[in-house]
């Protein structure tokens, strides 16, 4: 293909992808087909002679569609969400064009440049401490990993590493798979698996804590967990606690965590994966409060923050941890500037050492939604929405409610007020103000 046919072609794709995107609605979100489906439907083995690009699309209807779980159809509600927008698309192609490999500051100045400050602007716009961002001085800073998976094992490798120097230097005897053996991670009973998993890539034990009733890690049992593994000559390493669990978005509790952690030189890691978008929005940051006792925080704006997979977004307080945790360096991927302490390697804050441009997509979103927009997309309601619906609510007059205003939000009052109230009242009550605010939500997407 030359670059007039790319234009061409390109042109198609384009055009192909906004269609998909615009009428994905009458797809069916799950598919028909059973495992194996896809094997008969194209040939054995890959065509000696190049074919069309024409044929190509053919098949991805003919082939790929039918087996496609539609993740961004308004009927999915499966998982988690997966963010996507057409500015991180666009971003992407770009990113496929320029191609580059950033595992250096030499091997693309941009690329590492690009993701330092695009870490640093969206660590602020979450509220992290100062200690997390790199600035022009700052000890701490960001990377884009794959996946919220990679943060964790990253965080829990570092960890390793760090306790395992820090007790050589006192006993030197010590091996370092002694050391290991005797070492101990900890989460929630309710931490993602991706957890689990990363203790047993690491080597390092991970033991899974009983949450309390309303799905919370809290410091007592941590506590109780430290005392009597220390008491079996074990060695605690590191706590990864979750902020948005999975199976029930609760927020372990980080200002109980946090000091025992920092007391007990415990590498405290935050998972914030899905539930992290929403700190763009002050109002919810009451649920990060402890933060600043974590060594590392991870979240990802490919979940909920309108950047396509993939994009991880991972801080450490030191990343002098991570660098020096995993340094290696080969006489190719040497250059001049490397000793001027002003160029960030990427390649030591990761497992693999290619990566992508990754920051684009995520400037381009920043860029184009701005603050207000991507906080409008966390929200999805507005003063404007409440106060019409307690309009409809109180002429329609079958309830009657008053509103009130915490801080600049119009909020609608329920209070249980006659002494004749029984459930089956409230029951009424929520299923007709539901019934309005879904029709005043209708009627809004309509609009749009
Ligand atoms: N942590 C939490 C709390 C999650 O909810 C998920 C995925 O849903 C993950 C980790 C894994 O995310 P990733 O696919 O980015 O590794």
């Amino acid at each position: 293909m030359n670059s007039a046919e790319f234009r061409k072609k390109g042109r198609d794709m384009v055009d192909y992808i906004a269609n998909y995107l615009e009428q994905i609605e009458s797809r069916q979100v799950f598919p028909d087909v059973e495992p194996g489906y896809l094997r008969p439907m194209i040939p054995d083995s890959a065509p000696e002679e190049g074919e069309t690009y024409e044929d190509i699309m053919k098949d991805v209807e003919r082939v790929i569609m039918p087996g496609v779980t539609h993740w961004h159809s308004p009927y999915f509600f499966a998982y988690f969400p997966t963010a996507s927008s057409y500015p991180a698309m666009l971003a992407d192609m770009l990113c496929g064009a320029i191609g580059c490999i950033g595992f250096t500051w030499a091997s693309s100045p941009a690329c590492t440049e690009l993701e330092t400050v695009m870490l640093d602007w969206l660590g602020k716009l979450i509220g992290l401490p100062e200690q997390f961002l790199a600035g022009s001085k700052g000890e701490g800073g960001g990377v884009i990993q794959g996946t919220a998976s990679e943060a964790t094992l990253m965080a829990l490798l570092a960890a390793r590493t760090k306790v395992t120097r820090r007790l050589q230097a006192e006993n030197p005897e010590l091996s370092e798979a002694e050391i290991v053996s005797r070492m101990v991670a900890y989460s929630s009973d309710q931490a993602h698996s991706s957890v689990e998993r990363a203790g047993l890539i690491s080597g390092v034990r991970m033991k899974k804590i009983p949450s309390d009733e309303n799905f919370v890690l809290c410091g007592e049992a941590v506590k109780k967990a430290l005392e009597k593994d220390r008491a079996e000559g074990l060695i605690p390493v590191f706590v990864c606690a979750t902020l948005g669990t999975t199976p029930s978005c609760s927020f372990d509790n980080l200002m109980e965590l946090g000091p025992i952690c920092n007391t007990e030189n415990i590498w405290l890691h935050v998972d914030a994966a899905y539930a992290g978008s929403a700190f763009i929005c002050p109002e919810f940051r009451y649920l990060m409060k402890g933060v600043e006792f974590a060594d590392s925080f991870n979240f990802n704006p490919h979940k909920w923050l309108l950047v396509n997979f993939d994009c991880s977004a991972f801080w450490v307080k030191k990343r002098s941890d991570l660098i020096g945790a995993f340094k290696i360096d080969p006489v190719y991927l040497q250059y001049d500037q490397q000793e001027s302490g002003l160029v960030t390697d990427y390649r030591h804050w990761q497992i693999p050492l290619g990566r992508r441009f990754r920051s684009l997509k995520l400037w381009f979103v920043l860029r184009m939604y701005g603050v207000k927009g991507l906080q409008d997309y966390i929200r999805k309601g507005s003063n404007t929405l409440n106060k019409a619906l307690l309009q409809k609510i109180n002429d329609l007059k079958k309830i009657h409610l008053v509103p009130c205003c915490l801080g600049d939000k119009f909020i609608l009052r329920f209070a249980v007020c006659a002494r004749t109230v029984e459930s089956n009242h409230v029951v009424f009550a929520w299923k007709h103000i539901e019934a309005l605010a879904t029709g005043l939500l209708m009627e809004e997407a309509e609009k749009k």
